[in-house]
């Protein structure tokens, strides 16, 4: 089993930006939400947040995703 441990030392929790695949709203959150607080379906989530310097780092959305 390869699993990833979520307590990472060292590693600072951070909040994620994602985006609802189907209406494109975004949720600020550490886990993607179960239900999608717009369509209040269980829409597919994708993690848009920057990590790169270009968009102002971590904690920004990254605007090409
Ligand atoms: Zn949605």
């Amino acid at each position: 089993m390869t699993e990833q441990n979520q307590t990472n030392p060292g590693l600072q929790a951070q909040d994620v930006h994602w985006k609802c695949g189907n209406c494109g709203r975004t949720t600020c959150s550490q886990t993607p939400p179960e239900v999608c607080p717009a369509c209040n379906e269980k829409c597919d989530f994708k993690n848009v947040t920057c990590y790169a310097p270009e968009c102002g780092g971590p904690g920004n959305i990254d605007p090409r995703l």
